[in-house]
């Protein structure tokens, strides 16, 4: 065993620099980026357009988390994603407002993407916050019908580019704060395309948590 870890020394997951004694899976240099501290969700407060919503809150930097989102994401390592999720949890606990959001709602994947990739990753991170947060999952609810949307510019604008996403189940969300989230948000036109389904819905409430911004 004492030889393996000479051998195989475990590796923090972030940068892949080697753990000191008493680290765990992350060295302390990387959580030194916990949480976010750029003012990235200013940014996005202006860039999600498409609904008046309650809370917006990104947790990583995407540049210093790229490595472990890349090998959960198109390596399929599921057990990292999970690491991610656990990591999300903890810092979404510390959020008063979580207390009062009654649903997750993960950014579903274009059916073809998910066959592709075999999972949702925001699926599978939702399930652990779901799980860590004690807050249910909801998933089926909205269809993603384009796998690529288009950008918006001055002359295609919102309400004339076809819907991407279709709100599929008639979920009563009446009166319901729901937290919608996935792993990363970069230019924020998922995000306008996504909640633009749940316009109209009388007194429904809207926070957005991403696991990362690429700002
Ligand atoms: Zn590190």
């Amino acid at each position: 065993m004492f030889l393996f870890d000479i051998l195989f020394p475990k590796r923090c997951l972030f940068c892949g620099e080697v753990l000191a004694k008493g680290e765990k899976n992350i060295c302390l240099n990387c959580y030194k980026y916990f949480p976010y501290k750029a003012n990235a969700e200013d940014e996005y407060r202006y860039k999600i357009t498409e609904v008046a919503f309650e809370h917006l809150d990104i947790f990583l930097d995407y540049a210093h988390c790229k490595t472990p989102i890349h090998k959960f994401k198109y390596g399929g390592y599921i057990s990292m994603g999970r690491l991610l999720g656990e990591l999300w949890a903890e810092h979404l606990k510390e959020k008063e407002w979580i207390e009062s959001v009654d649903c997750i709602v993960p950014i579903p994947l274009h059916r073809n993407k998910l066959y592709e990739r075999g999972f949702n990753q925001s699926e599978v991170l939702g399930r652990v916050l779901s799980k860590k947060l004690g807050i249910p999952i909801v998933t089926n609810l909205i269809e993603r019908k384009v796998n690529n949307p288009p950008q918006i510019t001055a002359e295609n604008r919102w309400e004339n580019v076809r819907d991407v996403f279709v709100l599929k189940k008639k979920v009563d969300l009446k009166d319901k704060h729901i937290m919608v989230i996935d792993d990363v948000i970069t230019t924020s036109a998922t995000t306008n395309y996504f909640v633009k389904t749940l316009r109209g819905i009388k007194g429904l409430k809207i926070s957005f948590a991403y696991l990362s911004s690429n700002y």
